[in-house]
């Protein structure tokens, strides 16, 4: 049985010799040495005693009766119970003794004979602590391969844990690291891990994405814009990256909502497909700004209706009076239009407003005039940055682009064409002071336009009103 090195068990040695005076010798000197001795006197004996006794060191003799040494050595050697147990070959100077056959056999050392008393213990404890050390060697290792079993097992099972729940998320899950040039600079990225999510979006396999370049061969229609400089933020800046990015490569179009953050020398990403939300977002975003237009729009004349007037009017009147700039306004009237409609119908008269107000946006020119059915036949320009003879100007070229629509208007009693009353006022609006001015100026102009007659513009000062 093989003894645990740390046993204190008194070792035992078989002493093999057919010279009954060298088995004295060599027991008492090993017993003084603190060694169990036991012997035999030819090969069939020793092996009885080996095979009953499993000594710990055997000190043979070659030169036996019955089997000669070199074959009980090689018994011994041949079976899996005895093949550890060192033996020491003792053979006579006068014996035919070869120590490489020895050594072939299996002997761990030999003495010739006579025998120095020193050199026989030097030996033996030599083969004894040399098998001692090999025990403890054997021991550590076994120790440390089950050490080894425990950590692989519990690596194992996080590794099954941490791949559950890459596999089980919804999310593309991915992690890289910077492939760098000789100067250090990030030239791309490499990919470590990617979950099934994350690889069936860049159309791979978690395996076959392994290793891959991220730029310029692992990524759906290798798609730079853009991503690749905040990935190296990441990296280099330890800054988390958190945005909606729109990948719109000619394979892959979709929104996504990335978090990216600094991994090693690297990155790890967790990323959602957002598509559906952003196309509703657009959706909402596009219905939002029709109703807006729409609320703003008149939807007779499409030009900007009362509610945006009175809008942009307020908006207006703050900004001149901040910047002390004049705001003119342009009120104006289709002349006897009832009489229109009684003559040509109500759709005629529609027909007609709706050409009036393409007439009026001719006359305005700059992106800051802005024309608005005022209400019924009745229409206003706002003409911000412009004082009285600016706004006067644009009256006459109104008044002109209404006479060049040569809409006929036979019951008109100032002429026989659709005609327009103006009234124009300007004013260095005044914070303290409301729109109201300026509207109720313009008013009071149009008001006598019409009283002299109508087809005129008259001009009245808002600041002396
Ligand atoms: P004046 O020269 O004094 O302005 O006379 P007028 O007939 O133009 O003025 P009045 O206010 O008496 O009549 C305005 C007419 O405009 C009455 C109304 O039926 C017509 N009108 C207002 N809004 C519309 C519209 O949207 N479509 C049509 N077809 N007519 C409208
Ligand atoms: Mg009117
Ligand atoms: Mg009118």
């Amino acid at each position: 049985m093989n003894k645990k090195y740390n046993e204190k068990l008194q070792e035992q040695i078989l002493i093999v010799d057919d010279l009954p005076e060298n088995v004295r010798l060599l027991s008492s000197l090993l017993s003084e040495q603190g060694y169990k001795v036991l012997s035999a006197t030819d090969g069939h004996m020793a092996l009885s005693i080996v095979q009953r006794e499993c000594p710990d060191l055997i000190l043979l003799d070659i030169m036996i009766p019955e089997m000669d040494g070199y074959q009980v050595c090689h018994s011994l050697k041949s079976a899996e119970k005895t093949r550890h147990i060192p033996i020491i070959f003792l053979s006579g100077l006068d014996s035919e003794f070869d120590k490489i056959a020895a050594f072939k056999v299996g002997g761990s050392d030999y003495i010739t004979k006579p025998f120095y008393v020193e050199e026989v213990v030097f030996r033996v404890k030599t083969q004894l602590s040399m098998i001692q050390q090999q025990q403890q060697f054997k021991q550590v290792l076994t120790e440390q391969i089950a050490e080894r079993k425990i950590v692989e097992r519990e690596l194992n099972k996080s590794r099954a844990l941490l791949t559950g729940v890459l596999d089980s998320s919804l999310d593309g899950v991915a992690a890289f690291e910077a492939i760098r040039d000789r100067q250090g600079q990030i030239v791309d990225f490499r990919w470590l891990i990617a979950n099934p999510v994350a690889a069936m979006t860049v159309g791979g396999t978690s395996d076959s994405l392994k290793g891959k370049r991220l730029f310029v061969e692992g990524s759906p229609g290798h798609l730079f814009d853009g991503l690749f400089e905040l990935f190296v933020q990441v990296v280099e800046t330890c800054t988390v990256l958190e945005q909606e990015y729109y990948y719109n490569s000619f394979s892959l179009k979709a929104w996504f909502h990335i978090v990216a953050v600094k991994l090693g020398d690297g990155f790890a990403m967790t990323f959602r497909d957002i598509s559906d939300r952003k196309q509703i977002e657009i959706t909402l975003k596009k219905a939002n700004l029709r109703l807006t237009y729409q609320a703003n729009i008149d939807s007779l004349t499409q030009i900007a209706n009362r509610r945006r007037f009175d809008e942009y009017i307020a908006q207006e009147w703050s900004r001149c009076a901040r910047e002390r700039e004049y705001l003119s306004l342009i009120l104006c009237d289709v002349d006897y239009f009832k009489a229109y409609n009684d003559n040509y119908g109500h759709q005629a008269g529609d027909n007609c407003l709706y050409e009036v107000a393409k007439g009026i946006e001719r006359g305005v020119k700059r992106p800051a005039d802005v024309a608005f059915r005022y209400g019924g036949e009745e229409f206003a320009i706002i003409l911000p940055h412009t004082e009285g003879q600016g706004a006067i100007k644009v009256a006459e070229d109104i008044h002109q682009q209404i006479q060049l629509l040569q809409i006929p208007h036979a019951s008109s009693e100032i002429s026989n064409i659709i005609s327009l009353s103006l009234g124009v006022s300007s004013i260095i609006p005044d914070t303290r002071s409301s729109p109201h001015t300026l509207i109720s100026a313009a008013d009071d102009a149009l008001y006598d336009a019409k009283l002299k007659g109508r087809d005129r513009i008259i001009y009245k000062s808002a600041e002396s009103s």
